[in-house]
């Protein structure tokens, strides 16, 4: 088990109260955590993990979901550190190129993002940490 951001012991000081703890520095935890701390709140964030091991969680964020990390103020920096666009989506038959779908053509006019997801997780908690000040 790790505090995220601080040591374990004393992680702000001597004041141990928060508005909010999450349990869990994943994709939802660290965004909600990223996006109360920009907020003013002051968030906890319990992660179990001392280190983000590849646990085949995903690492494909579709059109939608970009649209939600542009309107967390995350897109930006994930694609800086840990991933890039995407704009085709083509589907084979085998070796055969069946279908091709441009993904900007969706209704936010993004492609979807592709990450390791790991490092997803270390950036965003970054980013929270950031959003302390
Ligand atoms: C095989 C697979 C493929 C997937 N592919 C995609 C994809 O391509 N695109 C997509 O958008 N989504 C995909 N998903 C869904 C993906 O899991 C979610 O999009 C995303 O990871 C969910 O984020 P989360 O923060 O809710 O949970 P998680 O990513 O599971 O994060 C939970 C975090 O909480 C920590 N934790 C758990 N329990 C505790 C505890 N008791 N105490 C402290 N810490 C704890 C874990 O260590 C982890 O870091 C996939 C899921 C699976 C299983």
């Amino acid at each position: 088990m790790r505090m995220a951001e601080r040591p374990l012991a004393h992680p702000y000081g001597d004041d141990q109260h928060f508005d909010v703890i999450t349990v869990g520095g994943g994709l939802a935890g660290s965004a909600l955590a990223k996006s109360l701390a920009e907020r003013g709140h002051r968030v906890l964030v319990l992660e179990r993990e001392k280190r983000f091991r590849d646990r085949v969680r995903g690492e494909q964020m579709h059109p939608w979901g970009v649209a939600e990390a542009r309107a967390l103020g995350v897109y930006d920096r994930l694609l800086e550190r840990v991933g890039h666009q995407t704009r085709w989506w083509t589907i084979y038959d085998g070796a055969t190129p069946r279908r091709k779908r441009d993904l900007t053509a969706t209704p936010h006019g993004v492609g979807s993002f592709n990450f390791y997801h790991p490092d997803m997780q270390e950036t965003l908690l970054t980013l929270k940490r950031c959003a302390e000040g």
